[in-house]
C-alpha cells in the first residue's frame, strides 16, 4: 500500500530529489516549502510520514514538528527529520519534540528508504512491501497475491487492503471506525456497515483455505485477526 509523504523542504532542489525518491520507492510526495504551507496542507490531508527540514525559512523544523506533536489530528503522524551537515542540530532534541528519526544530507537514496522503511515498519506495517504469513495464510504485497496453505485466494482491492491491514496488526481489536479510517482512508464518508458487507466478503474468500476463522467478531468491540481461537 503506497504511503502518502508529505516533504516540507524550502530548496527547491533538494525538494524534487526527495519527491523523486519517494515515487521510486513506491510511494507519493506531497509538497511544502514551509511550515506555514505544510499546515495548509494538513487541513486537507493527514499524510502517513513527513520529511520534515530543520533549517526553514519562517517557522523552524524542530518548532513545526513540536507543534505537531501538541496537536491530536496530527501528533500521530511519524516525522524524520532532515539535517544539513553543519546544521546546528541537537540529535538529542529532535527525537525529544517526538521526531522518529532523522537523515543528514547530502543523503543516499538507498539510505533515505532504508529511514523511511524503518520508520513506517515501526508505525504504520500496512505501509511496506514485507510479506507476512500468519497460519499457512500468505500475503505478499508487491505481488498482491494472497496464498492459504498454497491455494490461491482472489480477493478485491478493499478486501485486500482490509487483510493487510489486519495481518500487519494482528491480536489487536479494530473499530469499525478504525478500520474506515486505516482501510479506506481518512475523511471518506462510508458507513459503519460497510466494514461488515467486506467482512463478510473477506471470511468467504479465506474460507477456500479454510482461513475464515482467523477473522473474528468481537461483540461490541470491532474485529481482529487472531491465530487463537475466538
Ligand atoms: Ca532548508
Amino acid at each position: 500500500m503506497p504511503a502518502n509523504i508529505l516533504v516540507v523542504e524550502d530548496e527547491p532542489a533538494i525538494q524534487e530529489l526527495l519527491a523523486l525518491n519517494i515515487t521510486q520507492a513506491g510511494h507519493t510526495p506531497l509538497r511544502a516549502i514551509s511550515a506555514e504551507h505544510a499546515q495548509e496542507l494538513l487541513r486537507n490531508t493527514i499524510p502517513d510520514l513527513i520529511l520534515l527540514d530543520w533549517m526553514l525559512p519562517g517557522m523552524s523544523g524542530i518548532d513545526f514538528a513540536r507543534k505537531l506533536k501538541s496537536d491530536s489530528t496530527t501528533k500521530q503522524i511519524p516525522i524524520i527529520m532532515l539535517t544539513a551537515r553543519g546544521d546546528e542540530f541537537d540529535k538529542v532534541r529532535g527525537l525529544e519534540v517526538g521526531a522518529d528519526d532523522y537523515v543528514t544530507k547530502p543523503f543516499s537514496p538507498r539510505e533515505l528508504n532504508a529511514r523511511i522503511k524503518a520508520v513506517l515498519r515501526r508505525r504504520a506495517p500496512q505501509m511496506t512491501d514485507d510479506p507476512i504469513e500468519i497460519q499457512g495464510l500468505h500475503l505478499d504485497p508487491v505481488t498482491h497475491r494472497v496464498t492459504g496453505n498454497n491455494t490461491t485466494i482472489e480477493l478485491g482491492p478493499t478486501e485486500f487492503r482490509l487483510l493487510h491491514y489486519f495481518m500487519s496488526n494482528p491480536e489487536r481489536v479494530h473499530s469499525r471506525g478504525q478500520l474506515l479510517d486505516k482501510v479506506w482512508g481518512d475523511r471518506v464518508f462510508v458507513e459503519d456497515r460497510t466494514v461488515d458487507v467486506h467482512i463478510r466478503r473477506l471470511r468467504n474468500a479465506l474460507s477456500n483455505s479454510n482461513h475464515q476463522d482467523l477473522i473474528q467478531t468481537v461483540r461490541g468491540a470491532g474485529y481482529r485477526l487472531s491465530a487463537l481461537a475466538n
